[in-house]
């Protein structure tokens, strides 16, 4: 899978790929994932990216100039089966969705700041708006984060043991039960002893009762 995040503040981005199960997908050549300065596209001799809101009121508002510039600059070389605007007002991000993209082949990924971006870009290059949640962020780096996370995750062989991502929270519309590690008794405290039994088939029961309890009290609609 490729993708390419447009963003004018590259350095939030760098962190999050750079560690961990999204480092090795690109070092596995599974992901290729590339960060553009949509700065490197401003037209003016100051590389501005923003300016203020035409009707007035707080805040910048990142220029179309300098967008639609990368944009078409990166669609000359790939065709992009989406091109995402991160937006609070986006449809709401979730594992169906997660799984929907991980089978993309390259996706472009646009990161708004301040008040967010020149409307017209959304109305004629954007393919996709796309929220992690009813609440706002200063920036749509960290959203870009958390999407691309959630999504490249689940490319086979990014995870070592395949299964481990179908067996989280939210695959079957079940929450993940309990788990556990050694010590198997920290200071009086027992692991459930069905875990340490060895019996596969008693385990598996164990767990997908665990599953819907913990479903049942804590998420219910998702069984619904
Ligand atoms: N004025 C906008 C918010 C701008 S926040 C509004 O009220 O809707 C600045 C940028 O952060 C946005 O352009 C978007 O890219 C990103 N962002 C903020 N909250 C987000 C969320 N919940 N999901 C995805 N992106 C978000």
């Amino acid at each position: 899978m490729k993708i390419d995040i447009l963003t004018v503040l590259p350095k939030l981005l760098e962190s999050p790929f750079d560690h961990s199960i999204l480092k090795r997908a690109q070092d596995k050549g599974l992901v290729d994932l590339q960060v553009h300065d949509i700065r490197d596209y401003a037209v003016d001799k100051h590389k501005s990216v923003d300016d203020y809101t035409y009707g007035g009121g707080a805040g910048m508002v990142l220029m179309i100039e300098p967008i639609v510039n990368c944009i078409n600059s990166l669609k000359a070389k790939t065709k992009y089966d989406e091109i995402i605007y991160m937006s609070p007002d986006g449809e709401l991000l979730d594992q169906k969705i997660a799984n929907q993209y991980s089978l993309s082949k390259n996706l472009l990924i646009l990161c708004g700041h301040y008040k967010g971006i020149d409307e017209r870009i959304r109305e004629h290059y954007i393919t996709k708006e796309i929220s992690i949640g009813d609440y706002v962020l200063s920036g749509g780096e960290l959203a870009a984060a958390v999407f691309c996370d959630s999504i490249m995750r689940l490319i086979p062989g990014v995870i070592s043991d395949e299964t481990s991502a179908l067996t989280d929270s939210f695959q079957d519309n079940l929450l993940a039960p309990p788990v556990y590690t050694r010590p198997a008794n920290f200071e009086g405290r027992e692991v459930p002893p069905v875990l340490l039994s060895g019996h596969q088939a008693k385990i598996d029961k164990w767990r997908q009762e665990q599953a819907q309890q913990r479903t049942e009290e804590r998420r219910p609609d998702l069984l619904d």
